[in-house]
């Protein structure tokens, strides 16, 4: 495999580029071949659901400051084998097909990871948001549904985008709405896309979904007790020295959790630059800062380190890629010194560069199992659309009478009496981010063990990567049998 080593370059949205590292689709057709390799399909079925099923590539005008601009986008549809296919939108400078069908290929194998019941898709528009005024992105945007639309690669029982880097509930606001317009008749219309704002359609807890997912997936490894001994950690979250890289969506829920649940957050890194405090950076009070200023950069609580990658290199417990691929490759790897990686990011770790990783002993959570949080969450909002009623509304008034009667009786029969507090904490019934953050836990930690438990049953599968894409692809595998296609 032609690999060089990798300097750096900087887009102009200032994302860090490596240079000639390994390109994002033969990493993940790497990952992909080392497990399969310990699965006995037949090899036209491997291929199959290796291969990515269909590409659209879209080049459309629109008006950008009076003048026409030409503007280049993708969806590509990886797997066709459970529909709807599922996947985040990027808006980004770096988009490219090879990029979209390398997310797209991860979207199925993530989906099947944590039994969702989607394909993967992933869609991409060439261009820096930060380029364009929100009446130019909102026109892009508008204009990308409408050319979707017409080749039907949208729809909620066909292909269903969502947030990805460079876009959020907004975007996602706007797709709804176009998609709307042309399809009136269609009851099912607002399951078209996920992360909607929770007014237009969306369900609550999305927005931190790959976040909370994150920590809960770190949280399963920290208090694996074998894991830890194999590591030599202590259990537990408290007191491991965690460094984030990415304040996004993703980054910012992540390191925002670990630290609610114990952990020291003592470097966070942004494109132009990091912050660094060893006693730990208070999350919320960095992001208040962020807002004000624009940026990370400057904070009180903290030292600003202007190269922030050199801080992917420094000591630390668990460090959380959260920004972009290709983060860390054959040019670093040898220097991060991290006992556990938690991708928060997809591909954040090119395939060459793992083997670098795994040899020095370092535990690789992968991305197709660590950030699922959102596509979990993403498919309880589509259920939530296709059914039409909040999460709760049915049963949440039911649930408080039998809590409330069951008190009642525990406290006729003890004789005792709970306080208005405790009655109250007892007596209440689940409502919407309840049963959806419940439904993500629940989700994280099947996937933990059975992942691991295909690790404990070959000892020639050393690392989780390979544990969890030989989970994938066997269920995917096992669904195309079922459907007659492999006799
Ligand atoms: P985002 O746009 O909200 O945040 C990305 C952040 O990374 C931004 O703050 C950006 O400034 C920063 N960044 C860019 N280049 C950087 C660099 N070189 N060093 C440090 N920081 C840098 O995007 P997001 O939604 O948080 O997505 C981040 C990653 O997580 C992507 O790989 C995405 O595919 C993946 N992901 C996102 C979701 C989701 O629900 N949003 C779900 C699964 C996976």
């Amino acid at each position: 495999m032609a690999t060089r080593t990798a300097a750096k370059s900087s887009t102009s949205n200032g994302s860090p580029v490596p240079l000639g590292s390994q390109p994002f689709l033969q990493s993940v057709n790497q990952y992909f071949d080392k497990a399969a390799a310990f699965l006995d399909h037949p090899k036209g079925l491997i291929d199959q659901i290796r291969v990515c099923n269909s590409v659209y590539y879209m080049q459309f005008p629109v008006r950008i400051k009076g003048d026409i601009q030409v503007v280049q986008a993708w969806r590509a549809e990886h797997s066709h084998h459970k529909l709807p296919c599922k996947g985040g939108i990027r808006y980004a400078e770096t988009v490219d097909q090879e990029e979209v069908e390398a997310l797209a290929a991860l979207m199925t194998y993530k989906c099947a990871v944590v039994d969702v019941p989607f394909g993967g898709g992933k869609g991409g528009i060439k261009i820096n948001p930060k380029h364009y005024t929100v009446e130019e992105l909102e026109r892009i945007t508008r204009r990308y549904t409408v050319e979707l639309i017409k080749k039907n690669f949208i729809g909620s029982s066909v292909d269903v985008p969502a947030p990805d880097y460079g876009t959020g509930a907004r975007e996602m606001a706007w797709i709804a709405d176009t998609y709307q317009t042309f399809e009136k008749e269609n009851i099912n219309a607002l399951a078209c896309v996920t992360g909607k704002p929770v007014g237009q359609g969306g369900v609550r807890g999305r927005t931190a979904a790959t976040g909370r997912g994150l920590y809960f997936a770190v949280r399963e490894a920290v208090n694996d007790t074998a894991l830890m001994k194999r590591l030599k950690m202590a259990t537990g979250l408290a007191d491991k020295a965690i460094i984030v890289q990415g304040f996004g969506n993703v980054g910012y829920h992540a390191a925002k959790f670990l630290q609610e649940g114990g952990g020291t957050i003592i470097g966070i890194i942004e494109w132009d630059g990091a912050i660094v405090n060893p006693k730990g950076i208070d999350v919320e009070a960095l992001n208040e800062h962020r807002m004000q200023t624009g940026s990370i950069t400057g904070f009180a609580n903290g030292k600003t380190v202007k190269d922030g990658m050199s801080v992917m290199e420094m000591e630390c417990d668990i460090l959380v890629p959260a920004a972009l691929e290709s983060q860390i490759h054959n040019g670093n790897a040898d220097r991060i010194k991290a006992k556990i990686i938690a991708e928060g990011a997809n591909g954040p770790i090119t395939a060459v560069a793992e083997e670098v990783l795994l040899k020095k002993g370092i535990y690789v959570m992968p991305d197709m199992y660590v950030n699922a949080g959102g596509v979990i969450v993403s498919y309880f909002e589509w259920l939530k659309n296709i059914s039409h009623v909040r999460f709760g509304r049915m049963d949440k008034r039911f649930e408080e009478g039998s809590n409330t009667r069951l008190i009642d009786t525990v406290e006729r029969l003890t004789g005792k009496s709970l306080t208005m507090q405790e009655r109250t904490f007892v007596a209440r019934g689940a409502d919407e981010e309840d049963i959806v953050n419940s439904g993500l836990e629940d989700t994280m930690i099947s996937a933990y063990h059975a992942i691991v438990n295909i690790s404990n049953r070959d000892p020639r599968i050393k690392d989780m990567r390979t544990a969890a894409f030989i989970n994938s692809i066997d269920k995917i595998a096992q669904s195309y049998l079922l459907l007659g296609i492999f006799p």
